[in-house]
């Protein structure tokens, strides 16, 4: 597999060798994972909320992953609702905005409850802003029993703390719930040198290590989340959730993806 080290420049997969070639094991490659999904992949083609037909192909996609007996927590964003800063930069208070933000990734977390139990999935939401009527608290020992037992824990309102976007309480729950990878579900199959949306030339990485991502600045995650997860050598996983099947594809090794290790 190609990758990049902190002695040489980054490189890019061609054509010739990328993770398609990873070999097919038929097996997930870790028992327990954690998927971080931004708000936006769950409006799907509209500009902004959630779509119903999108949200629906996520939780089957779950399923698939839960039903091959993966212990799985979720951590949802908000920005197809809110995001603290785009307020914020408007001239309104930071942290009220922030908290605003973490009630728009309840609302996600909820919408994909709904979606996974109708899936027949069975969930817990926990959140870290306290909400007895709507969602247990999170309690770390007991978002672990769940996991036993076969629930996705969906974390949400990330850390209840403001000036942080919803990467680095996924990386900490990652850690804390002793999680062997962090799968980072997007609109894009992998990291690439450019916005591949923008910039046709653009080359997915393979797989890059956690010093060319902080080193680089590159937009996966925020720097916080990259560091958490290098000081406790959890791999990051970044692929496209938006085609159907591609997560336990993904898990398995197959298909296309970028690996930060
Ligand atoms: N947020 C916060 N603290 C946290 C997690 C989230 O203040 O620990 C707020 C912040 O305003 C953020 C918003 O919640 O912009 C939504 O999360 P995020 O931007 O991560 O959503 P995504 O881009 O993943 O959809």
């Amino acid at each position: 597999m190609v990758r990049s080290t902190r002695t040489t420049p980054l490189v890019y997969v061609d054509d010739s060798l990328d993770s398609r070639d990873t070999p097919m094991t038929g097996q997930p490659r870790y028992k327990k994972i954690l998927l971080k999904m931004s708000g936006e992949v769950l409006m799907g083609d509209a500009l902004f909320g959630i779509d119903t037909k999108t949200i629906e192909s996520v939780a089957e996609d779950i399923k698939e992953v839960v039903d091959a007996g993966v212990e799985l927590c979720l951590v949802v964003g908000g920005g197809n609702i809110f995001r603290g800063v785009s307020l914020a930069g408007k001239g309104m208070d930071r942290a009220s905005a922030d908290y605003m933000g973490m009630l728009a990734t309840v609302m996600n977390a909820l919408a994909l409850q709904g979606a996974l139990e109708k899936a027949g999935v069975y969930t817990r939401v926990q959140s870290a802003i306290p909400m007895d009527a709507v969602c247990e608290p999170y309690i770390r020992r007991r978002a672990l029993r769940h996991l036993e037992k076969g629930r996705v824990v969906i974390f949400a309102a990330g850390l209840g703390a403001p000036f942080f976007t919803t990467d680095t309480p996924a990386a900490l729950r990652t850690a804390e719930m002793g999680c062997e990878a962090l799968f980072k579900g997007t609109s894009v199959d992998g990291v690439y040198t450019a916005d591949p949306k923008k910039d046709p030339t653009a080359k997915r990485y393979d797989s890059l290590s956690y010093h060319d991502v902080l080193a680089q600045d590159l937009k996966v995650m925020d720097a916080s989340a990259i560091a958490l997860m290098r000081d406790n050598h959890i791999p990051i996983v970044v692929f496209s959730i938006r085609e159907r099947g591609n997560f336990m594809k993904v898990l398995k090794g197959q298909g296309v993806f970028t690996t930060i290790a």
